[in-house]
Formats: structure tokens, C-alpha cells, sequence
């Protein structure tokens, strides 16, 4: 089929034939292909697919371009194993243009694979002009975002804390820290530190010693204050080892027990102003300015953990640092960007500050300084890249100013149409309404560079293209990364001192979040053209995107174009395995794509995608979970192509058009138009489950009460049997072309073919119904299914005949039931079908006792009770129940009221008769067999026998036979009885009864038959 649509060009065509017609617009969000594809990129291109493809056929131009995303760390990080680096030292080492060429082969290493996986999974997309978002072109539409953005005074370099990665040596984005793998469960040390004070004044006296807390243990070194909440109340109390210490109130019971003894209770104003000793002596009280060392006061001081005094190290904690601020304590930070301590740390200059963590703790503790060391399990930051835990770090980056412009974010999220909804104002809502300024740069290699020039004045020049730079510098780049551009320098504008750029890439988000001027190179080319397909009506991608480029996308368009740049957004949910776990190669659970579709086909990865949940409510996968998925759908849908094509050929049926003959022809058409209505208006509301649902049990329908109960029809060449049973395959194979788009097109060739593919018809428009048929036949069905489970009940089989089934119904339902009453009859076998208006008639109620609520109420009198019980008259009481009343029973001389619950009700059928029933509806079959019925069930059972010996024997469907039957008198007799119909049906043109010991035999109830058969 992949050779089909190549040769005949199908994707372009769809293309072609819809140009100039009203434009869907789909973008792309950019996959990074530097590593093999998973399950959960076929989940998110299969869904990228359906809703285009519909589209396409509803008659929209819909133009699909691809895009890669090739920059940033994860790219940086493949490199930096392939050259054995440990860290920025080495890739310096290494060399910055060697590196980056490296990462520009390595960021494209795996397309190959993703290509042939795209086509496979029928995933239509433009990859031979797909953008890529290292490409001059892009990057120079990136550089005019952020000149805009710095015009609009929006683009600043600030000082804060960031979560740092030391490994990778850059800061990283809050919107980072929400990524899978952005928070992880590790164990740190808790420790709660002595802080002996050295002037002490009232409330407190000499030797007392202030009790803080801390998780990170390496930030003690550079301690530059204590915090306290002036309002709290806080006590002196008498410590663990005799010594007095100083606590929130609130904490003294868990750090010190019930029976603490208080010496004093005071409010933390009290405690302002305190000086005491450092717990390490490197960075003295002086560096961080008059208040260095001492108690200030803090609005974040908490009385729910640690101690109520809150240890603070002014560069290492985001509260920190605005405190710091507040109180004019200096930033010091002895940490360098490799996560080493620096010369100022003394013994421990140049060690990992995490690593050093247990060295300063047993240092602390040889001082007498520890007053409690625990280990602390919690959820912490860590590089979602390369997996090392994050610092919280005072460093100089540059930031989007995104808050100031939080209600524009806001108004821009309300134009959008979430799917699910809730996603809107919870996770992307909150995002939003909780939004801090974007921190942009990255202080590495392989990015795109932030166009920010710097004099040594401090004046900043933003370029925002390449030839802007050429006019400047007179350096015309043709690769904008690094190292080139940073050797261009210009004279300042203002100053005429020499211009450098600034070191930083920037943040791989917001590449991608340009992709819809970018992709085409705009505002410097196809600036209309990007109008046009501005902003995008459909993007879909995985939910973990509401903090990676649902927002980055959103952000940029509003802070530039005051509106989002998609209207309605699909979010998929994770793909687990079938125990729930996450995917990992360390587990072993992960499954590949290729398996799966080697195993089962691309169809049924799709559907299986389509319709197995709703999409954003995650995946419980493995391989078996796919072949479900062909046996609710392509199984029951090949069956009945299959039974059509067969039938077609033995009756030299082709393409017969003919008005439908029977309700069953009516029922199956106005079913297929009430199909087509849900599958549109589901699509249509972008839910691929639901329409997809809907033709599964269109198809369900079609296989299981339409053919099975018009086979005879198909048998007999009944043209109206033809024209819709291939009016009804057709139309599925246009409703399912967007889901299944290469069964759809191979039934179509086969059944129509007017087009060179299914993918350039039009989507099916519904036509007019029969709903008062469809409720009739709904009723029919019940009464059917019904009647079937009584069968099975009864273990008496569907080909043994039985006089009559009972059925309970009245009105409307009775009118439906008595139109369409040969098909009950026929699917139950039954002679005869009578009605009755109530259950009542189908049998006989019996009252029993509920001894399980009697018993303990009466005790020893129970058996009374049971007798009084039986004695009630039960249709009485059965009308009594249904209608809630109580009933009223004597024992021994008291009068007693019953309940509902308090007695079982139970329906005895008649004698002979087996009942089935559930809610108000109810069917009872007459089991009773005379001789004329057991000879005609034996026809029936000689017949299937017969038609098992054909098959046996190789024979085509169409095939006449000669027949000889022999073995057990009775079912000969039941045969001769029968015989126009045992030979109709068999195709016999003779029907002899001395087949001989030769003959093949098959048993009958317990009954041996002999036959014979041989082409005619
Ligand atoms: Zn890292
Ligand atoms: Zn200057």
C-alpha cells in the first residue's frame, strides 16, 4: 500500500486538489531526532495525523510541515559522551567549533529512523521541506523575536537564584523543573545545628544556643543569617544534654519530647538583633555586611518543620536571596559554576558541595554543633537531561519579562479550546496565573546564540538578522552559531568602545516556540504566508508540554502578536507498561515501535491508540493490548469484506445498485447514517475515541445482525442485499481513512476504486434515518439477546426448533417486536411467538423469608416467622414490593411489619418453559419437544454436518455435490423427512442414503452418521 501512495503520489494529490480551498492550519511541534523513536512519538504523530487527514477529505487545504528540533543540552550531552567529557572545561578544551559541528551531525543522527517510521505508521507530513531549528534561515527569525522582545523592553539580564545544574553548568528554566525527570525522590541529610549566641541579652542568657535547620548542609558554610517570624512565639527550653536552647514554641514537643522542661516563653521580636557563632569560620559575619551573622526578621519563617529559625545562605535559595535584599546582606557565593567550592571554603576549596555534605556534617559534630542528624526523603530537582540534582544558585542570566505581561497570557489561554478541558485552568491556567519571568540563557555551546552585544560602558545592542550584524560588523556569517559569532565585534553606538556578544545560547523552548514565523523564515521571507497560516487551528502533543512548548509558543505569540498562535490543543498522556511502571531501558519494559508494528501492523497501533482510552488519560501498554484492538475492529471488518467479495464472485454480482428491499436493508442504512452523524460531529470536537467507538460498533452491527441474518439473501443473488451491504462497506472505508488509513484504502480499491485512493474522496455526508425503525430493531435485538441466553440457560441449542418464545411487552415495544417478528423468530428458532403485557404471567412468584435480616430480629421464633411468611399470598406481596409498601404478618399474637428486604422474591417459571429476564423486559422459550421438532432440529444438525464434510472436502461454497448419507436409523429418517431442505441447503443434487463404512462420520447426539460427498 506504501508503494501504491508513493506511485500514485496520494499525499501531494490530496494537497493539489485542495489548493486554494479554506486552509486548516496544523503546526508541527518539532520532534529532536538524535535518538531512536519510541511508542509515545507513534501515539503523538498518529494523533498529529487523524484530525488533517479528516480535515483534507471535509474538503480544507490542509498543508502539513514537518520540523526537527535540533539544538540545546540533550544533543550537547550525546556529544559530550562520544568525546568522553566530563564537563564545559573539556568541550573547551575540545574546542567550541569542533563541538558544535559535532552536535550539528549528531542532532540529525537518528532521521533516518524517524523517517521510515513516519511513513510506516502513515503519519502524511512534509518532511523533504521540513524546517529545522538550527538552519541560519530559523535562527535569524529566532534573533528577530528577541530584538522585538528587547524593544518591547521586555528582554533583561538579572541576578537571582536559579536551579542550577553544576554538571552541565547553566541555569535552567522553572518551566524545566515541571519536565518527566524535573523532580525525583532522593534522601538528604537533615540536620539541626547549635548556634551558641555571644551577646546574649534578655530573654536570653549566656551559653544558650539557637536551634536551625537545614537539608543542605553545604550551604552552612557560607551561612549569613537567621531568620525568625518576630510574631511566633518562641521558647528557652531545656535541651537533650542539660544545655538551654532556643525554639518555636510549636516545635518543642517534636524535638524535644512531652516533658520538655520551658524556661521562658517570648515572641521572636525578642530575638532580633542576636549575635552568635557561624557554624564554619571561612566567610566571617563582616563579608556579609552590619546584620552578617545575626537574627533578622522573614515573612517565609514556618512552625510546621524544622525549628522555627530558618538558616539562610544568601545565594543559594530563592527566599534567601530576596532577603538578603531586604535586610542589604551581601551575595556571597562561594560556590564556582562547576559546583566546587572556590578558596574561600578553606579545607574545602575545589570538593562538590553535595558530595562534601557528610565531611561537614562529622566536622560540625566533632565541634559539639549538631544537635540531631537524620536523613530527610523528599521530592528535589534535578536536571531533566542529565539527571544530576539541581542547585538552587545566585547567577547572572537573561530573562523574558513573561510576568509583567501575565494577564495578556491569561486572556490569550481563554481563546484556546483545551482538550481535556480541565487542562485549561488547572495545569496550564495555574502555570500561568503562577508565571515568573522566563530565564532564557544557557550558559553553553550548541544553541541558538543570544544576539546581544555588550560594550565594556554596559551598553547592549540586540541584532535581529544576519544582515543587521553584516551592516554593523561588516562580517557576513553564514553559520550564526558559536564560535563564529562570538568573534564578531563592532564598534558601540554610543561610546565607540568595542561590542562583544554576551556568551549565552538561549533556552531550546523558545526555538520552538517560534516555529510558526520561523518554520518559514518570517518576517525576512513569507511574511504573508505566515499571516495566512496564523494562528494554527490544531496542535497536539504530550501533556507534559503545558510547561515546554504549549507555553513557550503561547508566550512568544502573545508577547509579539497580542493572541495565541493555536486555537484548539489535543494533550496525550503517558505511555506505561501494563503494570502501570514507566518505560525505561533499566527496567526492560520499553517497547519498540517497529516490534509492534512488524507484529500487528500500523492500523492496529492506531487504532488501538484511537480507541482504547481517551488519549490524555495515558496508556496501559504491551504488545498483546494491540491484537484487542484487531479483533474489535479489522477481524469483524475483513469477515464481512471477506463474506461480501465471496458471495459477489458466486453470483457474479459487481457494483449492483438497487433500493433496499427489506427492513433489514432500511435498519443497516439508517444506522450507517446515524454512524456518519456521531463519527463528524466527534471529529469534529477533535475525539478520535468516541467517533472511532461509534464505527466499531457500526461494524459490529453490520457483521453480526445484518449479514448473519441476511445470509440467505446473499446466497439467493438479492441485488438489494448486495447494493447495501457495499454502500454501507464503502462508506466505512471513508470513515475510517483518517483512522486506518490502509485497510479503508484497500477496501476501497476493491469495492469502488473511482478515485485512485480513499484519501482523496470526500468524508461521507449523513444521509436521512429511520429512527422509529432503529428503536424497533433496538427492541428486537434485546428481545433476541434475551431469548438466546434463555437458549443457553436451558443448554438447547440454536438449530434445534422449539414451538414458542413468551415474550414480555406491550405498546410500542410490542408493535416492534410483531413488525419485525420473522427475525425473532428465525434468530430464536421458534415456531411461534407469543406476547404477554407482564412478567407476572411468565410464572409463579414465591415468597421466602431473608433470613439474614430476620433472624437477628426474631431469634428462636424464626421458624414462625418463615411459616407465617409462606402462608402470605405471593402476588400479593410481589405487588406489595414493587410498589414499596410494607407488609403486615402475625406471630404468636403480635403483629409484625415487614420490609422489602426482609423477603426474597422468586420468579418460577411454568413448567417447561425457561425464563430470562432483566429489568422490565423478559422472554420465555416452551421447551417442550415433540417428534416433528426433534426431526427437524436433527435436519438442521445433519445439514451443518454436511456443510463440515464440504469444507473438509474442499469445496468451493458453489460447488453442487452428490450425496449419500447412512449410519443411525433415526437421523436418516429425520433426513427423508426433511430431505428438500437437507438438500437445498447442502447443494446436493442427489440425496442417497447407502453411504457405506467408507464414508467420513460425524456424531449427532451420540448418534453416528455417515457421509458421503462428491462434486457433482
Ligand atoms: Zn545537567
Ligand atoms: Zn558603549
Amino acid at each position: 500500500m506504501l508503494e501504491r501512495w508513493r506511485e500514485r503520489d496520494v499525499f501531494r494529490e490530496s494537497l493539489r486538489r485542495r489548493e486554494g480551498a479554506d486552509r486548516f492550519v496544523f503546526y508541527e511541534g518539532p520532534p529532536t531526532v538524535n535518538g531512536p523513536p519510541g511508542a509515545h512519538h507513534v501515539l503523538a504523530r498518529v494523533f498529529k495525523d487523524i484530525f488533517p487527514r479528516y480535515k483534507t477529505m471535509q474538503g480544507y487545504y490542509v498543508e502539513r510541515k514537518g520540523g526537527y528540533d535540533c539544538h540545546g543540552l540533550p544533543v550537547e550531552i550525546q556529544v559530550e559522551k562520544q568525546i568522553g567529557s566530563t564537563g564545559k572545561e573539556d568541550i573547551e578544551r575540545f574546542g567550541i567549533g569542533r563541538f558544535n559541528a559535532l552536535c550539528r551531525e549528531s542532532a540529525l543522527s537518528h532521521i533516518e529512523v524517524w523517517n521510515r517510521l513516519t511513513e510506516r505508521i502513515a503519519f502524511w507530513v512534509d518532511l523533504d521541506d521540513a524546517y529545522r531549528t538550527m538552519d541560519a534561515d530559523y535562527v535569524e527569525s529566532v534573533w528577530w523575536a528577541l530584538k522585538s522582545l528587547h524593544d518591547k523592553g521586555l528582554l533583561y539580564e538579572g541576578h537571582k537564584v536559579v536551579p542550577y545544574c553544576p554538571r552541565c553548568g547553566t541555569a535552567l528554566s522553572s518551566h524545566e523543573l515541571g519536565l518527566p525527570g524535573g523532580y525525583l525522590d532522593i534522601v538528604d541529610p537533615s540536620i539541626y545545628v547549635r548556634f551558641p549566641v555571644v551577646d546574649a541579652r534578655p530573654p536570653l542568657e549566656p551559653r544558650d544556643e539557637l536551634l536551625a535547620w537545614t537539608t543542605t548542609p553545604w550551604t552552612l558554610v557560607s551561612h549569613a543569617a537567621i531568620a525568625v517570624d518576630p510574631g511566633l512565639r518562641y521558647v528557652r527550653a531545656r535541651g537533650d544534654e542539660g544545655n538551654v536552647v532556643v525554639l518555636a514554641e510549636a516545635r518543642v514537643e517534636a524535638l524535644l519530647g512531652e516533658d520538655a522542661e520551658i524556661l521562658d516563653v517570648f515572641d521572636g521580636a525578642d530575638l532580633l538583633g542576636t549575635r552568635y557563632e557561624p557554624p564554619f569560620p571561612y566567610l566571617p559575619a563582616v563579608v556579609y555586611g552590619p546584620k552578617g551573622h545575626s537574627v533578622v526578621e522573614a515573612d517565609f519563617v514556618s512552625a510546621e518543620d524544622g525549628t522555627g529559625l530558618v538558616h539562610t545562605a544568601v545565594a543559594f535559595g530563592e527566599d534567601d536571596f530576596r532577603l538578603g535584599q531586604e535586610q542589604g546582606l551581601n551575595v556571597v557565593n562561594p560556590v564556582r559554576p562547576n559546583g566546587t567550592f572556590d578558596d574561600r571554603a578553606g579545607p574545602y576549596a575545589g570538593r562538590n558541595v553535595r558530595e562534601a555534605a557528610d565531611d561537614l556534617i562529622e566536622d560540625l559534630r566533632g565541634r559539639g554543633r549538631v544537635f540531631r542528624a537524620e536523613s530527610y526523603e523528599h521530592a528535589y530537582p534535578h536536571c531533566w537531561r542529565c539527571g544530576t540534582p539541581l542547585i538552587y544558585y545566585a547567577t547572572p542570566s537573561w530573562y523574558i519579562a513573561t510576568s509583567t505581561r501575565r494577564d495578556e497570557l491569561l486572556a490569550a489561554n481563554e481563546t484556546v479550546t483545551w482538550y481535556p478541558e480541565h487542562v485549561k485552568h488547572g495545569r496550564f491556567g495555574d502555570w500561568l496565573a503562577n508565571n515568573v519571568d522566563w530565564a532564557l540563557s544557557r550558559a553553553r555551546y550548541w544553541g541558538t546564540p543570544l544576539p546581544v552585544w555588550r560594550c565594556d560602558n554596559g551598553h547592549v545592542e540586540v541584532i535581529g538578522s544576519l544582515g543587521e550584524l553584516e551592516q554593523r560588523s561588516g562580517t557576513r556569517l553564514d553559520d550564526p552559531h558559536r564560535p563564529f559569532v562570538d568573534e564578531v565585534t563592532f564598534p558601540c553606538a554610543e561610546c565607540d568602545a568595542a561590542m562583544a556578544r554576551v556568551p549565552e545560547v538561549i533556552d531550546v523552548w523558545f526555538d520552538s516556540g517560534c516555529m510558526p514565523f520561523a518554520q518559514r523564515h518570517a518576517p525576512y521571507e513569507d511574511q504573508e504566508l505566515f499571516e495566512a497560516t496564523f494562528p494554527a487551528d490544531y496542535i497536539c502533543e504530550a501533556l507534559d508540554q503545558t510547561r515546554g512548548w504549549f507555553y513557550s509558543q503561547l508566550a512568544i505569540s502573545t508577547l509579539l502578536f497580542d493572541q495565541s498562535d493555536f486555537r484548539s490543543v489535543l494533550c496525550l498522556g503517558l505511555i506505561l507498561d501494563a503494570e502501570g511502571r514507566k518505560m525505561s531501558k533499566s527496567v526492560g519494559n520499553v517497547v519498540d515501535p517497529f516490534e509492534v508494528l512488524d507484529r500487528y501492523g500500523a492500523d492496529a497501533f492506531r487504532w488501538y491508540f484511537f480507541t482504547s482510552k481517551q488519549p490524555w488519560d495515558g496508556y496501559r501498554f504491551n504488545l498483546e493490548t494491540i491484537g484487542e484492538s484487531v479483533r474489535q475492529l479489522l477481524l469483524p471488518l475483513w469477515n464481512t469484506y471477506a463474506f461480501y467479495v465471496l458471495y459477489a464472485n458466486v453470483n457474479g454480482v459487481d457494483r449492483v445498485d438497487a433500493p433496499p428491499a427489506t427492513n433489514l436493508d432500511r435498519w443497516t442504512l439508517s444506522r450507517l447514517n446515524g454512524t456518519v452523524e456521531v463519527v463528524r460531529e466527534r471529529l469534529d470536537d477533535y475525539d478520535a475515541t468516541l467517533s472511532g467507538r461509534a464505527i466499531a460498533a457500526f461494524v459490529e452491527d453490520l457483521s453480526n445482525w445484518y449479514v448473519r441474518r441476511s445470509r440467505r439473501r446473499f446466497w439467493d443473488g438479492d441485488p438489494a442485499a448486495f447494493a447495501t451491504l457495499r454502500t454501507c462497506l464503502v462508506t466505512v472505508a471513508k470513515l475510517l481513512a483518517p483512522f486506518t488509513p490502509f485497510v479503508a484504502d484497500e477496501l476501497y480499491d476493491n469495492l469502488d476504486g473511482t478515485e485512485p485512493s480513499v484519501h482523496l474522496t470526500s468524508f461521507p455526508e449523513p444521509g436521512p434515518r429511520d429512527l422509529g425503525l432503529e428503536t424497533a430493531m433496538a427492541v428486537v435485538r434485546e428481545t433476541v439477546r434475551l431469548g438466546l441466553a434463555a437458549r443457553a440457560q436451558a443448554k438447547v441449542k440454536v438449530r434445534q426448533p422449539l414451538r414458542e418464545a413468551v415474550v414480555v411487552a406491550a405498546g410500542a415495544e410490542r408493535q416492534a417486536i410483531e413488525r419485525l417478528g420473522d427475525l425473532v423468530r428465525e434468530e430464536l428458532n421458534v415456531k411461534a411467538l407469543r406476547f404477554v403485557s407482564a412478567a407476572d404471567e411468565l410464572g409463579q412468584y414465591e415468597v421466602k423469608p431473608n433470613y439474614r435480616s430476620l433472624g437477628p430480629r426474631f431469634g428462636h421464633q424464626m421458624p414462625l416467622v418463615a411459616d407465617a411468611v409462606q402462608a402470605l399470598d405471593a402476588a400479593h406481596i410481589a405487588a406489595a414490593v414493587r410498589e414499596g409498601r410494607e407488609i403486615g404478618i402475625s406471630v404468636d399474637g403480635h403483629d409484625h411489619t415487614l420490609g422489602a428486604d426482609d423477603l426474597l422474591l422468586v420468579m418460577r417459571p411454568l413448567d417447561g418453559y425457561q425464563l430470562e429476564r432483566e429489568g422490565s423486559h423478559a422472554v420465555a422459550l416452551d421447551l417442550e419437544l415433540d417428534d416433528a421438532l426433534r426431526r427437524e432440529g436433527l435436519a438442521r444438525e445433519i445439514v451443518h454436518a454436511v456443510q463440515t464434510a464440504r469444507k473438509d472436502a474442499g469445496l468451493a461454497v458453489e460447488d453442487r455435490i452428490e450425496l449419500a448419507l447412512g449410519g443411525d436409523a433415526e437421523l436418516l429418517d429425520a433426513a427423508r423427512a426433511h430431505e428438500a431442505y437437507v438438500r437445498g441447503e447442502t447443494l446436493a443434487r442427489s440425496l442417497s442414503y447407502e453411504a457405506d463404512g467408507s464414508a467420513a462420520s460425524a456424531t449427532i447426539d451420540g448418534r453416528e452418521l455417515r457421509i458421503a460427498v462428491a462434486r457433482a
